[in-house]
C-alpha cells in the first residue's frame, strides 16, 4: 500500500545519510587525528580541547591507605572509598553508594547541586566501618571525578568550561570546581581536602593502569562519551610548563565536542542539535552516546508515523514528548529475539501508549535501532582508531614487535548494549586489520574510574 511504500522510502533514506562505508570511516579517523595535532598544538586550535589533565603519573601499584572518591558526571554520582594496600594486598576493601540526581538540580542554582552532593558525601563517611583506617591526626583525601569539560589549572584545580549532557547551571561556569565542592563540603562541617580533580575518562585511565599495564587509552561510552590517551609531553606545543620527569602527560579529549565534515549527519540529528540545551556542541557524542540514541529513533519513528501512519491514522501523542524513549528501552527493543517481537509490542504499548502493532511494523522499530545504534558504534571505533594512529599504535608494520594496546572502556551503553559494543570491536578490526587488530585489547573497566580517582588522590596525598 502507499503507506507502506512511504515507510520504505523515509527508511531509505534514513539509510543513505546515516550510512558508515569503510572509505567515510578512514576519513573520520583522519579527521580525529588531525584535530588531535591542532588541539594539541594550541589554546582553541580546534574543536577538540585536548585538555592538560595533571596527570603525568599513572598508579604504580605502590599507593596505600584510605581515599574517597566522588564521581559526578551523569544521572547519578557515586560516592567510593578504598582501603589501598600497596603492591602486594592492593585494593584490601572497597565500598560504595550511587544516589541519583534529582533532575531540578540538574538545571537549578550551584550552591544547591553541591550541598545535595556533599551531603551525601557527609552521610557516606558518617558509615565508615572498621576495616577502614585513617591515622591519627590525618585528614580524609578526596579524588574527585568530574566529567564535564574543565579548563584545568593543576592536579586539583580547575575551571568549568561548560555543562554537557543535561546539565545547566550557568553560574558554575567560569568557577573553580573544587572550590566549589569544598565551601560545600565546609558547610557540611565534614572535614576532607580534594586532593585530585579528575575526569571520567582520566579516572578510567589510572585505574585501567592499575590493573594493566598496557593501558594507554580510556573511552566512555554512557549518557555521554569521551577519550583520554597517554600523549608525549614533547608532543604538545601548548603546553608550555616544566617537561615532566615521565615524559608525558595525560590528556582529556573531551572528543564529544569533535565535528567534521565527513560525519554521516541526517535530518533527524540536525532538528536534536538544534532544540538540545547545548545547539552546536557535542556533535560527536549526539550521534553516539546513551543520552541520545533513544532520542534519534523516536525522531525517525515520529515521522514514520507523521509521513507514512506508521501506527496508524493518528500520532501517538507521547511519541511527541522529546527524550520519552531512552537508550535501554532501545537496547531491548533492538535485542528481541521473540518471532513475533514480543519485547517490542510491550515496550510500545507500555511506553508509548501504542496497542496492536503489527510484526511488519515491529519489524521497523528494531530496523530503525540497528541502523542508529551501528553508526553510533562504528564511528566510536572510527574516533579510537584516529587516537591509535595519533600515538602510532595503528598499524603491525611500524614497529616490527608491536607493543600490546590496552583500551580502558567504561559506560552503560557499552557495557549493556551488547549489538553496540560487538560492531564496535568488529569495526575496529575491519579498520585496523588482522594483525594489528591483534595486539589491541578493548578491556571493560566496570567503574573504574572511582577506583582510579581515589588512586590518584593517593599519589597526590598532602602527606607525601
Ligand atoms: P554515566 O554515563 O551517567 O556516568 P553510566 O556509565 O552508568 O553512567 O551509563 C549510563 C548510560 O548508559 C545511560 O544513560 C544509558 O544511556 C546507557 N545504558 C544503560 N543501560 C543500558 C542498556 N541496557 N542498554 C543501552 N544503554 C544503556
Ligand atoms: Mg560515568
Amino acid at each position: 500500500s502507499g503507506r507502506w511504500a512511504r515507510a520504505a522510502a523515509v527508511i531509505r533514506e534514513l539509510e543513505e545519510k546515516a550510512a558508515t562505508p569503510i572509505g567515510k570511516l578512514r576519513q573520520v579517523a583522519d579527521a580525529m587525528t588531525v584535530e588531535m595535532h591542532a588541539g594539541l598544538a594550541s589554546e582553541g586550535g580546534s574543536k577538540l580541547k585536548m585538555l592538560i589533565s595533571y596527570v603525568d603519573n599513572l598508579p604504580t601499584g605502590d599507593e596505600t591507605g584510605l581515599f574517597y572518591a566522588l564521581d559526578l558526571g551523569g544521572t547519578n554520582f557515586r560516592v567510593l572509598r578504598v582501603q589501598l594496600g600497596g603492591k602486594e594486598k592492593r585494593v584490601v576493601k572497597q565500598e560504595y553508594e550511587e544516589v541519583s540526581i534529582p533532575p531540578h538540580l540538574m538545571v537549578g542554582g550551584s550552591d544547591e547541586l553541591f550541598d545535595f552532593i556533599a551531603s551525601a558525601l557527609a552521610k557516606f563517611v558518617a558509615s565508615e566501618g572498621e576495616d577502614f583506617h585513617l591515622p591519627v591526626g590525618r585528614q580524609r583525601e578526596l579524588g574527585f571525578t568530574f566529567s564535564f569539560p574543565v579548563r584545568q589549572t593543576s592536579i586539583a584545580s580547575g575551571t568549568l568550561i561548560k555543562w554537557t549532557k543535561g546539565f545547566n547551571i550557568e553560574s558554575t561556569v567560569g568557577e573553580d570546581i573544587v572550590a566549589e565542592l569544598t565551601r560545600a563540603i565546609e558547610r557540611q562541617g565534614l572535614d576532607m581536602r580534594v586532593s585530585a580533580l579528575v575526569n571520567d575518562t582520566i579516572g578510567t585511565l589510572a585505574g585501567g593502569r592499575y590493573y594493566d599495564n598496557d593501558v594507554v587509552v580510556a573511552v566512555i561510552l554512557g549518557t555521554g562519551t569521551n577519550a583520554a590517551y597517554v600523549e608525549r609531553a614533547q608532543a604538545i606545543p601548548k603546553w608550555h610548563g616544566l617537561l615532566p620527569k615521565s615524559g608525558e602527560m595525560v590528556i582529556n579529549m573531551e572528543w564529544g565536542n569533535f565535528r567534521s565534515s565527513h560525519l554521516p549527519i541526517t535530518d533527524y540529528d540536525q532538528a536534536l542539535d538544534s532544540e538540545s540545551l547545548n545547539p552546536g556542541e557535542q556533535i560527536f557524542e549526539k550521534l553516539i552516546s546513551g543520552m541520545y540514541l533513544g532520542e534519534i529513533l523516536r525522531r525517525a519513528l515520529l515521522r514514520l508515523a507523521n509521513e507514512a501512519a506508521l501506527f496508524g491514522d493518528t500520532v501517538p501523542p507521547k511519541l511527541e514528548t522529546p527524550f520519552i524513549l531512552r537508550t535501554p528501552v532501545m537496547s531491548a527493543m533492538h535485542h528481541d529475539n521473540s518471532p513475533d517481537l514480543r519485547v517490542v509490542a510491550t515496550k510500545l504499548k507500555e511506553l508509548l501508549g501504542i496497542s496492536n502493532t503489527s510484526l511488519k511494523t515491529r519489524k521497523v522499530v528494531v530496523h530503525l535501532s540497528d541502523i542508529i545504534a551501528k553508526r553510533g558504534a562504528r564511528l566510536a571505533a572510527a574516533g579510537i582508531v584516529g587516537i591509535l594512529k595519533k600515538i602510532g599504535r595503528d598499524s603491525a608494520a611500524k614497529a616490527g614487535e608491536v607493543p600490546r594496546t590496552v583500551i580502558a572502556m567504561d559506560g552503560g551503553l557499552y557495557e549493556h548494549y551488547t549489538i553496540f559494543s560487538e560492531c564496535l570491536q568488529e569495526t575496529l578490526k575491519e579498520m585496523l586489520g588482522e594483525e594489528a587488530s591483534a595486539s589491541v585489547v578493548i578491556k571493560l573497566a566496570n567503574d573504574g574510574s572511582g577506583i582510579g580517582a581515589s588512586l590518584l588522590a593517593a599519589s597526590h596525598s598532602q602527606y607525601l
